[in-house]
């Protein structure tokens, strides 16, 4: 199978580096056939091509079986007419990555607030808030004089439908609760739409629950009582800012991994940024993009029927749990010493 590497920005080199390494060791005990092929996107791409997304790697990341995708500085890039394009944006409404799945677990023993976490988020992808994402033609971000901008955010029947699907298949398999997240006390209409939707898929799998919570309501609860979530479905917006909260509380940002899954593709992306305050330093945790790139292993395992590479994905994952199960073998923003190529040299070992 060929995966598609895009290191992508700022600490994404490093953190890339790190994540071959681990699957380089998974490749070899475990005989997977993976065949890596490497591009350019993001701002080295834009001094050397004009553009941070070429066409190529488009066509690459459409051929290839799955793709490893670096975070990006996107609020460094240049507007569209100048190369800006937003890869990732790019990337999940081209290939139709309608879900983001984005696990939150307490990976330390505790989270942050003392709490275990052990929730799954599945954020809407492809429309919602992002202007970038929800016309044909033109932006959804305007200025119609100078001192009045209007946002347009775009929900769709169909958008809902498929994730609130995803979502209730998934807690089939957890502990069987799905939380709706919403804004329908004001967003009547929208919110309202997405609720009809998830209530319609809910009936389809009597044996799961159904609980409705609003956004900022919800931002609250998971703070107090983390346990009581187990799969959450979200739009766009929502999703976002809860999956980083959700990570955080976990025990860091540096720790949450993520998909981009659609019918027939899949981006492994960590959750967090480019993190420029972190470039070039060997300070950056690996552990997001590690374990985005398990469940891309994970993802094409259901896809082919391939028990070898769904044991491979145990496996990554088991080993990073048990590296950071051990304070000393820490990268610094969990308080340890280690750096991301020595973390990434001690979970490769954890393999065997
Ligand atoms: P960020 O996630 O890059 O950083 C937030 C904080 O978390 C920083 O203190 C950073 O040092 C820390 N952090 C992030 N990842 C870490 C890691 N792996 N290990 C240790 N610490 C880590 O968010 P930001 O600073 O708001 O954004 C920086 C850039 O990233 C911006 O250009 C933004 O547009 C972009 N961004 C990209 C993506 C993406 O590509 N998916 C997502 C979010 C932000």
């Amino acid at each position: 199978m060929k995966i598609l590497v895009l290191p992508g920005d700022g600490i994404g080199p490093e953190i890339t580096e790190a994540t071959l390494a681990v699957l380089d060791r998974a490749t070899a005990i475990h005989g997977l056939a993976l065949e890596w092929q490497t591009d350019v996107i993001g701002l080295h791409a834009l001094r050397k091509e004009g553009t941070t997304l070429p066409a190529r790697v488009m066509g690459a990341a459409r051929a290839a079986d799955g793709v490893i995708l670096g975070p990006l500085s996107t609020n460094e890039y240049p507007t569209r007419d100048q190369g800006g394009f937003n890869p990732s944006a790019e990337l999940r409404t081209k290939l139709d990555l309608y879900a983001n799945v984005r696990p939150a677990k307490s990976r330390l023993g505790v989270g942050l607030t003392g709490k275990p976490v052990d929730l799954l988020i599945y954020r809407e992808n492809t429309e919602g808030f992002y202007a970038d994402r929800n016309m044909h033609a033109g932006g959804a971000d305007f200025m119609v004089t100078e001192d009045t901008a209007i946002a347009i955010r775009r929900v769709t029947a169909k958008c809902c439908e498929r994730i609130a699907r995803r979502a209730f298949e998934a807690a089939a398999s957890r502990r069987g609760k799905v939380t709706a997240v919403h804004k329908a006390n004001v967003f009547r209409i929208s919110d309202g739409l997405f609720l009809r939707e998830v209530r319609r898929v809910a009936r389809e799998f009597p044996a799961i629950d159904l609980e409705e919570v609003i956004v900022d309501a919800m931002a609250a609860l998971l703070l107090r009582d983390p346990m009581r979530f187990d799969v959450i479905v979200a739009e766009n917006m929502y999703g976002d800012i809860l999956s980083d909260e959700a990570s955080e509380l976990s025990g860091g940002l540096g720790l949450g991994g993520s998909i981009n899954a659609g019918d027939s593709h899949c981006i492994a992306q960590a959750q967090h940024g480019s993190a420029p305050d972190l470039v070039g330093r060997n300070r950056a945790n690996p552990s997001s993009l590690i374990l985005s790139s398990a469940m891309l292993l994970e993802w094409l395992a259901r896809r082919h029927s391939d028990t070898v590479l769904a044991t491979a994905a145990k496996h990554i994952e088991a080993a990073v749990d048990r590296t950071l199960a051990d304070p000393q073998q820490r990268t610094p923003d969990l308080g340890g010493g280690l750096g991301t190529r020595e973390f990434a040299l001690a979970v490769a070992s954890a393999l065997g």
